[in-house]
């Protein structure tokens, strides 16, 4: 998958009007073509950010805890870097899976390539966490109970 701060660029013909055709593998793309004539907007159906460093204490795991209690946030780690993952799309994507605003799309959009998009992305990571409670039960894995907690005061498990 692309990532980093991420975003997509959609090819010119597709934007331009034509509909989406039935997937093809990358390699079998005719001489031409544009990927994105084939794909349904993966690239414009969420955004990762890297987090500014990687979790070690309790209080970077409970900040994560924090983005997770919210709804359609994730978290990932690829290559060892730490991601915030908005599983939302992007508000001018059309219903065709088309940019609705394609001639004044931002500059991140428009220098996104099908080089190494995620057409054919499976989307598989070093880790991925969903919600809270995945991450504290990670973090007290690591760290043991998380200070002022229940659990470590001796009651109930960390949530
Ligand atoms: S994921 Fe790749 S092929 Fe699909 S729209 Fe984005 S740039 Fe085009
Ligand atoms: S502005 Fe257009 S190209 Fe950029 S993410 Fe939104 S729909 Fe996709």
């Amino acid at each position: 998958m692309s990532v980093g701060m991420t975003k997509s660029a959609r090819g010119a013909k597709k934007a331009n009007g034509a509909a989406v055709k039935k997937p093809i593998r990358r390699e079998d793309l005719p001489a031409g073509e544009s990927l994105c004539e084939y794909c349904t907007a993966k690239c414009c159906k969420y955004m990762a950010l890297p987090l500014p460093r990687t979790p070690k204490t309790w209080g970077d795991f409970d900040e994560i805890r924090w983005f997770l209690a919210h709804r359609d946030i994730g978290i990932f780690v690829d290559e060892n870097v730490w991601y915030l993952l908005v599983n939302n799309e992007c508000g001018h994507l059309m219903h065709d899976n088309r940019c609705g605003i394609y001639a004044d799309r931002p500059q991140i959009c428009r220098t996104y390539t099908t080089d190494n998009c995620e057409y054919d992305d499976r989307f598989c990571f070093d880790k991925i966490f969903e919600n809270d409670a995945q991450i504290a039960e990670y973090a007290e894995a690591l760290l043991g109970p998380r200070p002022g907690s229940g659990a470590a005061k001796g009651g109930a498990t960390l949530l």
